[in-house]
């Protein structure tokens, strides 16, 4: 397994991660044969935004014993009211809902409280100014919840919620779709057929700014909805007419800055299987940019996707984490520690660069990259 620090919380989660949507009311027996199989794995961070009592029940059962050995993301703001779900800010139903979750868990505390689904201004004044992050607050200072996050769709309300400083964990759906899309409150739009009918270029300009100042913030980002719902697998349900593999959707979302885990929504473990390949794919399994070139209507040109297909380079430099390093400063306009320390520990730098152009030739995207090698000896000096 590779683990990744969980941003500046100090957690250590592994980046194949579990997500919960299709655990839900699970058979119990089933659902202990994964989860004893994802541990054996190396798995150790868990989303659970579900509040019906049988599946809190099973994860309590997973957890029997072992409970250290998980970080675990609950969702706050998560009830179960008249047997259904429901996404709440009314604090008479959200407090015996989280701790309905910790005893059903058979823990004290969660390592993460995360604020369930934001992505609307009214929902968010309401989260801020109504007193359910004051809430979530007073649970971090009593240390029942060890961070605070916030799941969204929406980069608007994201970014927003990132900026106030309280927010120490996002959990945000990610993949190249979604990715070319506008923050909107309708979450419907980022599937329906008409968001992707024109053309459309290069990343979302807010998005990619939230990636970048989750990373300069020290926010990590665990991803949902890696594969679009599943419609990126399959080359008739993708927007881009083009299936991408699991292990390539996985590799788009881990090469965004600040991403640290994917949680992945399961069924069974030969759907696990299919996401712990990432571990052991080669480069060439893990290039998404083989998907996202010489399409028609949608185009990726003269910006780094980070996707690594322009290597090798003859003297070793990772052109794809050098770009990411140097555009996350860009973004900054300064040189953060951690980005020129990040920089420094890299085996070859930008100003070692000796303009053979073989890299740009491989580019599929147009990027100059011997320009940003320069670039980036000037910012970080070597
Ligand atoms: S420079 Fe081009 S090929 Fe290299 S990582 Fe960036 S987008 Fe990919
Ligand atoms: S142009 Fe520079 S970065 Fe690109 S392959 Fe050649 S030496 Fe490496």
């Amino acid at each position: 397994m590779e683990y990744r620090k969980l941003g500046a919380t100090g957690l250590s989660v592994s980046t194949i991660a579990l997500g919960c949507a299709y655990f839900e009311k699970a058979e119990r027996e089933h659902f202990l044969s994964v989860m004893d199989y994802a541990v054996e794995k190396g798995v150790n961070f868990l989303d659970l935004y579900c509040a019906d009592p049988v599946t809190r029940d099973n994860y309590g059962a997973a957890l029997k014993g072992r409970r250290e050995k998980f970080v675990i993301q609950g969702h706050v703001g998560s009830a179960w009211v008249d047997e259904q779900y429901l996404r709440t800010r009314d604090l008479t139903l959200a407090k015996p809902s989280f701790e309905d979750l910790l005893t059903r868990l058979g823990t004290d505390y969660l390592d993460v409280g995360m604020i369930h689904y934001c992505d609307s201004e009214a929902d968010w004044k309401e989260i801020t100014e109504g007193g359910f992050l004051d809430w979530c607050l007073e649970l971090k200072k009593e240390g029942r919840i060890r961070h605070i996050g916030l799941s969204s769709h929406n980069p608007d309300i994201a970014i927003k919620a990132v900026e106030t400083g309280h927010i120490e964990v996002l959990m945000f759906s990610v993949n190249p779709c979604y990715d070319m899309q506008p923050g909107d409150e309708d979450l419907e739009k980022l599937w329906a057929a008409d968001s992707y009918a024109g053309e459309l270029h290069n990343q979302n300009a807010d998005r990619k700014r939230l990636y970048e100042l989750c990373e300069s913030r020290g926010v990590g980002i665990d991803v949902m909805k890696a594969y679009g719902g599943g419609d990126l697998l399959s080359e008739e349900l993708s927007p881009f007419g083009k299936a991408f593999t699991p292990v390539q959707c996985l590799h788009y979302c881990l090469t965004r800055p600040a991403v640290s885990a994917i949680m992945c929504g399961v069924k069974d473990i030969a759907q696990l299987d299919e996401a712990l390949a990432w571990l052991t794919a080669t480069e060439e399994q893990r290039d998404y940019s083989g998907v996202l070139s010489g399409l028609d209507r949608f185009t990726f040109s003269g910006h780094c996707l980070y996707c690594g297909h322009c290597a090798p380079c003859p003297v070793g430099i990772d052109v794809a984490s050098v770009t990411k390093y140097l555009n996350l400063c860009l973004a900054q306009g300064t040189v953060p520690t951690t980005e020129r320390s990040h920089y420094e520990l890299l085996a070859h730098h930008g100003g070692e660069c000796i303009g053979c152009g073989a890299c740009e030739s491989r580019c599929p995207f147009g990027v100059s990259i011997m320009e940003n090698m320069k670039k980036a000896a000037e910012v970080f000096g070597k």
